[in-house]
């Protein structure tokens, strides 16, 4: 892994929807970043897992219009999350399993250089090809 650089970390990093109108900036570096395999996360995202960091919420200013989706977990706990009305894009995650901590979608800063989860959970509905990712042809770019 290379040696990151204070460019490459920046101490403030905003994400944002799909569309702009909602935005979650962050200030220093995350406590956790984590990769979810859990089902509610496969459907949330539409993809085989979901990946957030979590700061304390006093780190983190979320600005736009939200509207907000809280369902039960396994566990009997509450897991709240803000999504762009318009355009869909779940950004912010507020859960009772992390109380006092915001969680920002990590695919919301598009940015390629954001340090990689430290924990990866419910590995009992990981799908079974992320193991073998590396493995899989890659083109720069889609051009279709
Ligand atoms: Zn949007
Ligand atoms: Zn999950």
């Amino acid at each position: 892994m290379p040696a990151m650089t204070a460019a490459s970390a920046p101490a403030t990093r905003t994400a944002r929807c799909g569309c702009g109108a909602l935005s979650a900036t962050a200030k220093g570096e995350p406590a956790i970043v984590a990769m979810c395999s859990c089902t509610a996360c496969q459907r949330r995202t539409g993809a085989p897992f979901g990946t957030l960091a979590w700061w304390d919420a006093a780190d983190v200013a979320v600005t736009g219009t939200a509207q907000r989706y809280a369902r039960v977990s396994e566990r009997g706990r509450t897991i709240a999350y803000e999504f762009c009305p318009t355009c869909g894009s779940a950004l912010v995650f507020r859960g009772e399993h992390l109380p006092g901590k915001v969680g920002i979608a990590i695919g919301g800063f598009a940015d390629p250089a954001f340090p990689a989860p430290t924990v990866a959970v419910w590995d009992t509905t990981r799908h079974h090809w992320l193991d073998a990712i590396a493995a899989i042809p890659r083109l720069a770019e889609q051009r279709s």
